[in-house]
């Protein structure tokens, strides 16, 4: 078997392992949206570490995983929660919400005047720096 299988084995283990404590954190809302009542999906935030940490992710309903995979899928009205969500006591949920608003900025005028309102903690802003 080759390495790099194994290995990619071994972290979909310990991914699994995570998805419990993951669900009782998020409580069965999406941690971003907060929507509840949805398929909620497993999150890593990149750029992704060799061990998985429960602090590097999310559980997020389809659509929020979708257009942060696929930035090019984003709806900017549809990500007014991020007004919420970057006040998150969760330093996971404020590391993507920023990465978020960030891109949203182009797209639409509220999200620069989110921006202005945050104190921008050093720890989260290096973390969305490292986002890919
Ligand atoms: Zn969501």
């Amino acid at each position: 078997m080759a390495k790099g299988y194994q290995q990619h084995q071994e972290r979909l283990q310990l991914l699994g392992l995570l998805g419990k404590p993951l669900a009782r954190r998020a409580g069965r809302r999406c941690e971003l949206c907060e929507t509840s009542d949805t398929e909620l999906r497993p999150f890593e935030i990149p750029p992704v570490s060799v061990e998985p940490d429960l602090d590097q992710m999310l559980l997020l309903c389809v659509t929020c995983n979708d257009q942060i995979r696929d930035p090019r899928k984003i709806q900017p009205e549809r990500w007014r929660c991020l007004e919420t969500a970057i006040w998150s006591t969760l330093p996971a949920t404020q590391v993507v919400a920023l990465w978020l608003l960030r891109r949203l900025v182009p797209l639409t005028p509220w999200a620069n005047e989110v921006l202005e309102m945050i104190d921008l903690d050093p720890e989260i802003a290096k973390r969305v720096s490292q986002m890919i």
